[in-house]
């Protein structure tokens, strides 16, 4: 028997067969205080821009394509209202993050790491103030 994290964690990899920038495939769904899909997203290109399928990857000095909007970011982009929890193939970056709590988002839960500096010393330094604005977690197997 599946639990429920598992369950939303199969429709953010569904729906990460939808990217369109082949250094990865990252699927993120987000859900309401119902358990209701409120979100959906998948790295890719702004609307109407060439894709990294098709025109390659620009990359930052970290080696990370700087063409897509993260899937994370496209959930809350593509939701009908706001979301509690989020779920995403991979640990979310920083700016994921931020947009994330601004968007009402209490709880993510992960797969895959994906290692950003920047995201550890901002919860570490909400953590030491006493901010617990959100928890990051990895999905139990
Ligand atoms: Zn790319
Ligand atoms: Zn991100």
């Amino acid at each position: 028997m599946r639990n429920r994290d598992q369950y939303f964690m199969g429709i953010a990899y569904a729906a990460s067969q939808l990217s369109t920038c082949p250094r990865a495939s990252v699927g993120a769904v987000m859900v309401d205080d119902r358990d209701m899909i409120c979100g959906v997203g998948y790295n890719g290109s702004p609307r109407g821009c060439v894709h990294c399928a098709d025109v390659g990857c620009s990359a930052d000095s970290g080696n990370r394509c700087k063409m897509s909007v993260h899937a994370e970011l496209n959930a809350l982009l593509n939701s009908t209202s706001r979301g509690k929890v989020l779920y995403s193939t991979h640990k979310p970056c920083l700016e994921c993050v931020k947009a994330m709590i601004n968007f009402g988002v209490t709880r993510v839960v992960y797969d895959v790491d994906y290692p950003d500096d920047k995201r550890d010393l901002f919860l570490g330094l909400q953590r030491n103030f006493g901010k617990d604005v959100i928890a990051i977690e990895e999905v139990v197997r």
